[in-house]
């Protein structure tokens, strides 16, 4: 039995990441309500649940630190000089990362300037796209072919459409195509439709069909509502026990119970291009988010690579270096990209 002081500190780990912001910086009342939405999201049986979740997921951390990343952009030299003679593979989050944080998830468009980084990037290196969202949506924002993608939380993986240069083995420029969550779709789609009309009743919020995932958005909510919000949530998913709540940055994310993430997903992306126990890959993974964690704790355990956090504040990680934020990711890709250019 845990202790009461031992359940408040594991909430407040819980709503840290939940609540961190690049539109607002995370305050003390944010954290306060942050914590009231998920005494009223999760009740006392899920709560427990997804407190072992995060006991546990801390005890496997293994080598994880809280405060003392360095800039991969500082750093930048070192990096390289560790991946030579490998292949670098880049992967990529999407929100948050390519993009920044806005209050309509619709309009989480990429600058000009870091599409055409993007796009040098995919054509020097292999290249995908992980993110939590659906194909289709991410697609729509990022229009490269030479891209990976890996939607919902990596649950729907297709590979690049146009060709490329650098694929490890054949050239068989046929599309990459992986649904382990496929039997879950009738299910998604109803709960998708009974959340679209609760959330009726909630000023401002957003369920966003994700294909094999859902997402609740707040970030337009009051946090005067959000405790209504969680309870209606909570009631619908009650119904449904092969899904499971997850969270992200004010938004309650629905997805399957299936032992599948985007560290899975990067572990088969890496076997698609040819690099399954391979020595000689050096993945770079980016990331801003939680989800993003079970990336950098895959690349962590390999010992290959690097994960880098995309973070304004210093938090517990499996990453090794950090970016600030979006403006950084496009400094450190193009110099990474301007690296490639002039070694040969
Ligand atoms: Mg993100």
């Amino acid at each position: 039995m845990k202790s009461s002081s031992q359940v408040s500190t594991n909430i407040v780990k819980l709503t840290e990441s939940f609540s961190h912001s690049t539109v607002s910086a995370a305050s003390s009342q944010v954290q306060k309500s942050s914590m009231a939405l998920f005494g009223g999201l999760l009740g006392q049986y899920q709560k427990r649940r997804l407190l072992f979740t995060v006991e546990e997921s801390n005890n496997n951390k293994g080598g994880s630190n809280k405060v003392g990343h360095p800039s991969a952009l500082k750093m930048f030299d070192e990096m390289i000089w560790n991946s030579k003679g490998k292949q670098v593979v880049v992967f990529l989050d999407y929100d948050g990362t390519l993009s920044p944080i806005v209050a309509d998830p619709e309009k989480a468009f990429m600058t000009k300037k870091m599409r055409a980084i993007l796009k040098d990037i995919a054509r020097l290196f292999p290249t995908a796209i992980v993110t939590g969202r659906c194909i289709d949506k991410v697609y729509d924002f990022v229009r490269l072919g030479e891209v990976y993608y890996a939607g919902s939380h990596g649950m729907d993986i297709k590979g690049p459409t146009k060709s490329r240069n650098h694929q490890k083995g054949n050239n068989n420029e046929a599309l990459v195509l992986f649904q382990p969550a496929s039997q879950f779709l009738p299910m998604i789609n109803e709960v998708y439709k009974i959340l679209v009309e609760k959330m009726k009743a909630i000023p401002g919020a957003k369920v966003e069909n994700n294909k094999f995932c859902l997402s609740v958005h707040f970030r337009c909510v009051e946090e005067k509502c959000w405790s209504a919000l969680a309870e209606q949530v909570n009631s619908v998913l009650k119904e449904y026990p092969k899904l499971k709540l997850t969270h992200g940055r004010k938004v309650i994310e629905i997805r399957p119970t299936i032992k599948w993430d985007k560290g899975k997903a990067i572990e088969f992306l890496l076997e698609s291009l040819g690099y399954a126990n391979s020595t000689s890959v050096f993945p770079i993974y980016i990331g801003d988010d939680t989800t993003d964690e079970d990336a950098f704790k895959v690349l962590r355990s390999k010992g290959q690579g690097i994960g880098i956090l995309v973070s304004q504040i210093q938090k517990e990680t499996n990453a090794i270096y950090t970016l600030h934020d979006p403006l950084e990711v496009g400094q450190f890709l193009r110099r990474l990209a301007d690296w490639k250019k002039n070694k040969f």
